[in-house]
């Protein structure tokens, strides 16, 4: 392991104060970006509360909405939510506000069901609440003005004609691009090295944004033609959120929060049925045991915060650098285990190499130094060195062991009195036996 710069007192104080202030200890070009959107929303929300003429028919419209909304919220509160980027199908509800009410209410309408889901759902950091009730203001206000632009009178929504409807699924298009945009600049804002096609394509989030699209505008015609209707449509969309939030939970339960890798558990469970397969057709299979070397001094040097950008970054590497079909999870604390389908030991070793010198090469910008780490990797090979999982996993654990004790950034095989040592590929005295 690598550590550079000097150990000091100073980089740990700054991340303890700014941990009592988690926007602080983010880059400092998504603190701008996060401050700059807010500020536009507030400001927005300011002039247009001055310009719009409130009516009493409209309050009345908008609490009914925000009340299904809050009753959404109460129904599938008990599940929970997962952490992260969840979706929900709230828009099914600040959609009509957009379409049936001035753009202000628009901009107001995301904040009552944010404090809500907070308070009620999830507590999780403030300005993050923050900034997403922002985002998806202005996106619902840019779709409200775009609509009210052309249709002067929200009462052609249910007038039964074509176009305002063709109008308000195109503005609920607007309002589906600009939130997706808003929400992936931040994240890419966070993480630079991400690539942009993660946040903004992929084909659930596709169906699922087509679907609130959808909602969206029924309810408001719905919600148009008699505001009582709304009892009506809020059954099945409370269904429809309760289901979607099970799914998600579903596939949160089958990876660790840190590193978006497989936990143990679901890592276990994938790698059982690739052993069976392998065992079935004769197919080699190599396991791959992964640990980081003296990880404990990045948490004494650095903090926590940058010891998990190192997990981060570790677990990223090792997944850019892995096949679509190879099962890579995070096995414990600084621990990852990967299984290689239809690997020999000739080719487990050259991954397992690749893994080594990639993760070596990488650098976790810290406070006043980039932080470096080494791996050390345990291989073993299916039939060779065990005949199932737990065979496979106490042979690569006891090469591992050999790998730290032969000194560190390094990968071993299980010990065979036949196998002769290698030389490793950078020239290093290090036995790859
Ligand atoms: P070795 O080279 O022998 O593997 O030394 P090591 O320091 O990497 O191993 P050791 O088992 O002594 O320490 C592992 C450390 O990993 C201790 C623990 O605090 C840290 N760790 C485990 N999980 C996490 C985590 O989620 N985040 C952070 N920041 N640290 C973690
Ligand atoms: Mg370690
Ligand atoms: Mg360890």
């Amino acid at each position: 392991m690598t550590v550079p710069g000097q150990t000091s007192a100073k980089p740990r104080d700054a991340i303890a104060s700014r941990s009592r202030w988690p926007l602080l200890a983010q880059p400092t070009a998504l603190v701008a970006y996060l401050c700059a959107i807010v500020a536009l929303d507030l400001t927005l929300l300011g002039t247009m509360t001055r310009t719009t003429a409130f009516r009493v028919d409209d309050m009345v419209t908008f609490l009914a909405l925000m009340g299904c909304g809050a009753v959404c919220i109460e129904a599938t509160r008990r599940l929970g939510m997962p952490a992260g980027v969840s979706r929900d199908l709230l828009s099914a509800w600040w959609l009509p506000v957009a379409f049936l009410l001035p753009p202000v209410y628009a901009l107001l309408a995301p904040v009552p069901l944010q404090i809500l889901l907070q308070l009620r759902v999830r507590a999780t950091l403030v300005y993050r609440r923050v900034f997403s009730a922002a985002a998806i203001g202005l996106a619902a206000g840019a779709a409200s003005a775009v609509f009210h632009h052309w249709i002067r009178d929200p009462a052609q929504l249910h007038g039964g004609t074509g176009g305002p409807i063709a109008l308000a699924a195109g503005s609920a298009v607007i309002f589906t691009v600009l939130n997706t945009a808003l929400i992936a600049v931040a994240a890419h804002a966070n993480d630079p090295e991400g690539s942009w096609g993660e946040v903004l394509w992929d084909r659930e989030r596709l169906l699922l944004d087509a679907v609130e699209l959808c909602l969206g505008v029924v309810v408001a015609v719905v919600c148009g033609l008699n505001l009582a209707l709304l009892l009506l449509v809020l059954p099945p969309v409370v269904l429809l959120q309760r289901s979607l939030l099970h799914a998600q939970l579903q596939a949160a339960a089958r990876t660790d929060p840190k590193t978006g890798l497989l936990n143990a558990a679901a890592w276990q469970r994938e790698a059982d049925t690739e052993i069976i397969r392998a065992q079935r057709t004769g197919v080699p299979l190599a396991l791959v045991l992964v640990d980081i070397d003296h990880f404990k001094k990045v948490n004494d040097t650095y903090g926590h915060l940058v010891g998990d950008q190192v997990l981060i970054q570790v677990a990223t590497t090792l997944r850019s650098q892995l096949r679509e079909y190879d099962v890579v999870g995070r096995f414990g604390g600084e621990e990852f285990v990967v299984l290689l389908p239809g690997a020999d030991v000739h080719e487990a070793r050259r991954v397992a190499e690749r893994l080594r010198r990639r993760v070596g090469r990488m650098a976790v910008a810290a406070e006043q130094a980039a932080v470096t780490v080494t791996v050390s990797a345990g291989v073993a090979i299916m039939n060779v060195h065990g005949d199932d999982l737990i065979e496979l996993l106490a042979a690569a654990d006891l090469a591992l062991y050999r790998a730290k004790e032969l000194g560190r950034d390094r990968i071993c095989l299980p010990a065979t009195p036949a196998a002769p040592p290698q030389q490793r590929a950078d020239g290093a005295t290090g036995a790859i036996p």
